[in-house]
């Protein structure tokens, strides 16, 4: 990754170690390259660090990344808990607003015209997308009920030989939450999925190619 644009993903505030940054960045490089001419999509853009990582590699491959976020923080990130950060409260509706903070983000990346941002709540976007993915990162709500049903709605888009990635993935109970691990395990044992990478927490998956691009259940008949 060119140092400068690195150097602007590592300042951003949020939650990806730059080495598990870069992977993404390769990743979403590869999942061009396997998948042409089919977008990116992250399921939690927070301040935006990510995107940055991935926006880069839309760029790269002249693809777009969609960045979907309600923007009002995780449990975790609410005032009083262990992620809060209270300088990304709207002080006069008293909730999280990381939205200017991702748009100041993709701005200074020079990557407006890569990053889409998706504003609303994940299952109520999934309700209503159709289109295949080069790649996924899921790394949104990470409680039991939002992690799974991400995983439900979310993975049926990503097309053959694809990327599916998940963050926060602990084997170790003591290093962290539980949701983000089974879901991982749960696409791993789907035989839909082989893991490629491990990078920190991060798990990079790749969709087995057998099988047609596939958009999920009855839905769409
Ligand atoms: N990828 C980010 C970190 C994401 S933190 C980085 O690189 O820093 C998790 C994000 O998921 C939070 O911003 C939160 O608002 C969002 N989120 C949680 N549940 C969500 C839901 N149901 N729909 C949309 N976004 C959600
Ligand atoms: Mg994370």
């Amino acid at each position: 990754m060119d140092p400068s644009q690195l150097a602007r993903a590592e300042a951003a505030r949020g939650f990806m170690p730059g080495d598990e940054g870069i992977a993404l960045y390769e990743a979403g490089l590869e999942a061009v390259g396997a998948v042409p001419g089919r977008p990116l999509l992250e399921i939690g853009s927070y301040c935006g660090k990510s995107a940055v990582y991935l926006g880069t590699a839309a760029r790269e491959r002249d693809t777009v990344l969609f960045s979907l976020d309600h923007h009002r923080g995780s449990e975790e990130n609410q005032p009083g808990w262990e992620h809060h950060d209270p300088t990304l409260m709207d002080p006069e509706l008293g909730v999280m607003d990381t939205l200017p903070f991702f748009r100041r983000t993709v701005h200074e990346a020079g990557l407006e015209g890569w990053v889409v941002a998706l504003v609303g709540d994940s299952p109520t976007v999934a309700r209503y997308w159709t289109t295949p993915l080069a790649l996924l990162f899921i790394d949104g709500g990470h409680g039991e009920q939002p992690a799974h049903r991400d995983y439900e709605m979310w993975t049926p888009f990503v097309a053959p030989s694809g990327i599916l990635a998940v963050h926060d993935v602990f084997p170790d109970p003591a290093d962290g939450g539980r949701p983000p691990h089974e879901i991982y395990l749960r696409a791993i044992e789907s035989g839909n999925f082989e893991e490629v990478r491990e990078v920190g927490s991060l798990r990079i998956l790749r969709r087995l190619a057998h099988g047609s691009e596939h958009v999920p259940d009855a839905r769409f008949g």
